[in-house]
């Protein structure tokens, strides 16, 4: 920007004011500047009083040309715009662009000199995206990378993928390219993703290797696939009667599935006692297969099973999935390296959990953290006897802990790591990604016994220390995948990493926008990263553009689905805007005030599932109930889901902004600091202007309109009358509802004994899989009889749902809002959007929002271009086809 309005300044006559343009660009602070805000205040500064002083110039077609008849106007002039050519040109050669905007010989008019500036600054602004993302500690794996030498058809390079001139940095070894054409793998999904909303419950429907049977809600797929809208009740009571039912299962449903035999599990002897590390064969001499069918995935889990022990690995892809995709899975066995794609083989993978959950098998990893969550995450995959070799680095204190490192120092191999990042979802793989792939294990179990024998030696001989290293090791197989919930307070967090003071409009904006690239993201199953990168995020928060266009400037490069909603993301803003302005003291001491209010029905379908939430609650952050704090039950890090469960039941959290929060919670005050209870009793001071708007059951003011102010404002100013009248309705309706669920409730608890039953039953019934496996052995075998069912059922089944969903006049009814939590089930979504019409129905969708602006906006259009094959496959919970053409494997 500060460039190209130089360059007017350049055309249109002379100016003295550009001196600073080349400090502006400048990466080195320059001495006399405290730090980089103060450089920054100088810089705008200057920039400014530039573009003042250009705009006083005399302008072309009037003066301009009288004063030009002037020599000594027109020499200096001409030395002046030399002077900021130059300096332009050599801020275009710093960062890499075609630099001649000088050499009037080689560019012939304006227009092109104005392209080449043009270019430049989309370059310069996209290199500064990225370094204020690293700087925002935002992970930069999050951009495609490919290998160097590969080089897919028709990529856009854009000039700084060139190896910068003379930087001679390591990254010149990356290049970054947009993966513009390498096929979306989740098209080909057999079990489409579910990004809904919705903690996630493990993928497991038959358990090799119990000790312990699998749960009836996994074995059963009654149980598994029934939803309240299968109940042949008003919505209302099915809503109630499912949660009553699913309560039963939750604990099951959270549960790691292998906890038991994972909490049993001994180490034996032998992997306690120092090997003789077994040295591996060279690469070259290797057998090596490419794994993509189901028949080649079976032959190796009948091998792996015959192993004692073998190494694996995985490549993941991230920036164009919102859950992220095992793309990769590397196993070595002592003599052969395998490469599954386990993009092609995504629904078939779990069968390999026979080998990774024998006890008698060691599965060596290095660094398992990720990989136990992905392998659970995407195939229903766990590991049981599980040794790190980062856990043993760091036992044996090693220098650093990397693989790399492994790699040189135990088997003196090169590794290269720079394909680590590079787009795992090319096919076919590069042999140069085979190559890197294969490294990644091939060494591995070479490396397993050498560190063993370590682990040993450094404890004097007594397995102490390797023992610490299985058992951290176990520990990690015990991690659970989380999904990222997204909560009321998410955008908290993310906000609180900028260390930026936002106001209240900024901040309002920021959680729009936040709440925004998270819908989008999961209905288009792309990461947030790439729906909108969380600097442009923070750029258009605190510009806040009155513009449309303003906010295409706020981005560089614009993401695509930016440029496509733009419209949407500009009503936003505004929304924003109609905020009170206030400096707001980040709500950080509001999250102190976490209070236990009351307990959920079922905790784990809190009020930000909006599944069965009405349109209205659709608004970016629904003003009905208090939020539960779910962000820390199914953060990453969080793993002891069961008790968080109940604890969650009475976790509520308050609201963040409270602008017109009466003064309610007094004895707050005292542990306040003096600012703070200032800025209190100031807001205090506000009498809310909408008051005479809100339903008057609450003394004060709505319970609703209270919790976020924002969301009031926005609705006031666009349909808060209609909306709260509607509400009331809408209550008064759902206490009726809620009457007649009363009354049903002695039904429920029948019905409720029946399945405790069934349950029980179902359990004693349930074989271990190495029975069922040696059932499937004997002739057609479990796991096609349970295909066969499966298609038998799904083929009249979904046509009569669709009937019934199409038929059923209380799907369309607007759910009620406050009796019931709203809830929701990964796989429920099935005829929501397997064609049927009813699409106001059940599941969270992102997408509902995004309709009513485009419908307000006619914003309709812009949506075309989205392929229908680019759609997100996300809701299409689809049938799981497990479908074999197989056997389960023999034995
Ligand atoms: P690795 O275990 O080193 O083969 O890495 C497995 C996957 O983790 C890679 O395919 C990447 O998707 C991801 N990954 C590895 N290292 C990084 C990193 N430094 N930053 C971001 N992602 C990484
Ligand atoms: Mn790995
Ligand atoms: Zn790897």
């Amino acid at each position: 920007m500060a460039s190209s309005k130089s360059k007017d300044a350049a055309n249109s006559g002379p100016q003295d004011t550009n001196s600073d343009t080349n400090d502006e660009e400048n990466p080195e602070l320059s001495p006399g500047f405290r730090d980089a805000d103060a450089f920054v205040k100088y810089g705008l500064g200057a920039v400014l009083s530039a573009t003042k002083a250009s705009a006083g110039l005399p302008q072309v077609g009037d003066e301009y040309d009288f004063y030009r008849s002037f020599p000594g106007f027109q020499e200096f002039c001409e030395s002046q715009g030399d002077k900021l050519l130059h300096g332009m040109s050599q801020i275009m050669q710093h960062h890499g662009c075609r630099s001649h905007v000088r050499d009037r010989n080689k560019l012939t008019g304006l227009e092109e000199r104005f392209d080449l500036v043009v270019d430049s600054n989309d370059i310069i602004l996209e290199r500064v995206g990225i370094l204020l993302d690293e700087a925002d500690g935002v992970n930069r794996s999050q951009q495609p990378v490919m290998p160097a030498g590969f080089q897919p058809p028709q990529i856009v390079v854009s000039s700084w993928n060139r190896k910068g001139s003379g930087s001679g940095s390591r990254s010149e070894m990356f290049r970054l390219l947009h993966a513009k054409n390498v096929a979306r793998p989740q098209l080909k999904f057999k079990e489409k993703v579910d990004n809904t909303n919705t903690p996630f419950i493990p993928k497991i429907f038959i358990k090799p290797n119990a000790i312990k049977p699998l749960p009836s809600y996994f074995t059963n797929k009654q149980i598994r696939k029934e939803r309240p809208e299968d109940l042949d009740v008003p919505a209302a009571l099915a809503d109630f009667i499912h949660q009553q039912r699913t309560q039963e299962h939750v604990e099951d449903m959270f549960a790691h599935p292998y906890q038991y035999e994972l909490d049993h599990l001994k180490v034996s002897e032998i992997l306690l006692s120092k090997p003789e590390p077994q040295m591996y064969k060279p690469m070259a001499e290797t057998k090596f297969s490419y794994v993509d069918t189901l028949e080649d995935l079976v032959a190796l889990n009948e091998k792996l099973c015959k192993m004692s022990e073998f190494a694996v690995d995985l490549e993941h892809h991230s920036y164009r999935s919102f859950l992220g995709l095992t793309s990769l899975m590397q196993i070595s066995t002592r003599e052969e390296d395998f490469i599954i794609d386990t993009l092609e083989l995504r629904s078939e993978m779990y069968i390999l959990n026979e080998a990774f959950t024998d006890p008698a098998i060691v599965k060596v990893f290095h660094g398992a953290d990720s990989d136990i969550e992905w392998l659970q995450r995407d195939f229903g995959l766990y590991v049981v006897n599980l040794f790190d070799t980062h856990q043993a680095s760091r036992a044996l204190n090693l220098a650093r802990h990397s693989l790399d490192h492994l790699l040189k120092h135990f088997c003196s191999v090169d590794s290269d790591k720079r394909y680590q990042l590079a787009d795992w979802r090319i096919r076919p793989l590069p042999d140069e990604m085979v190559q890197y792939a294969r490294t990644d294990t091939h060494y591995l179990l070479y490396i397993y016994d050498c560190m063993r024998a370590q682990l040993l030696d450094l404890n004097h001989k007594q397995p102490g220390l390797l023992q610490c290293v299985w058992n951290k090791s176990k520990d990690i197989s015990l991690k659970k995948y989380a999904k990222p919930i997204y909560t009321e307070e998410s955008y908290l967090e993310l906000q609180r990493k900028q260390k930026k003071a936002f106001n209240t409009q900024q901040l309002a904006a920021f959680r729009l926008l936040f709440a925004w690239r998270d819908k989008l993201a999961r209905q288009e199953d792309e990461s947030t990263g790439y729906v909108l990168p969380t600097h442009m995020m923070n750029k258009i928060s605190e510009e806040l553009p009155k513009e449309p266009q303003g906010i295409i400037a706020c981005c560089n490069p614009v993401p695509p689905l930016v440029r496509q909603q733009v419209n949407e993301l500009h009503l936003l803003v505004q929304q924003a805007r109609e905020m009170p302005l206030l400096k707001a003291e980040i709500a950080a001491q509001k999250k102190k005030g976490l209070t236990p209010i009351k307990k959920a029905e079922v905790a784990l379908f809190g009020p930000h599932d909006t599944s069965r939430a009405s349109e209205s609650d659709l608004l970016p952050f629904p003003p009905s109930e208090l939020p539960v704090k779910q962000g820390t039950l199914f953060s990453d890090n969080e793993h002891k889901m069961d008790a968080d469960v109940q604890k969650i039941n009475g976790l509520m959290a308050p609201a963040k902004i409270t602008l017109f929060e009466e003064a309610e919670k007094q004895n707050d005050q005292e542990c306040l600091p003096v600012a703070q209870m200032k800025a209190k009793r100031i807001i205090e001071s506000f009498e809310n202007p909408f008051r005479m708007y809100l339903p008057s059951s609450d003394v004060h003011i709505s319970k609703n309109a209270k919790f976020d102010p924002s969301s009031k404002i926005f609705e006031i100013s666009k349909r808060w009358k209609l909306q709260s009248i509607e509400q009331q309705q809408k209550e008064l309706e759902t206490k009726k509802k809620t009457k007649e669920a009363k009354e049903q409730i002695k039904k429920v608890s029948e019905e409720r004994n029946k399945t405790k039953q069934s349950y029980q039953e179902s359990l004693k019934n349930v074989a271990t899989v190495r029975q069922q496996a040696a059932e499937s052995a004997k002739g057609g075998g479990k796991k096609r009889e349970r295909v066969a069912s499966e298609v038998g059922e799904s083929t009249p089944k979904p046509s009569k749902k669709l009937m019934k969903s199409a038929e059923t006049p209380q799907k369309t009814e607007p759910p009620p809002q406050d009796t019931f939590k709203p809830f929701d089930y990964s796989q429920s979504d099935l005829k929501v959007f397997a064609g049927a019409k009813s699409k106001d129905n059940t599941q969270f969708d992102p997408n509902r929002q995004a309709h009513d602006f485009s419908k307000k906006k006619s914003a309709r259009g812009q949506k075309s271009n989205f392929a229908a094959g680019n759609r997100s496959m996300s809701y299409l919970a689809g049938k799981s086809d497990r479908g074999f053409r197989h056997n389960w494997p023999k034995r």
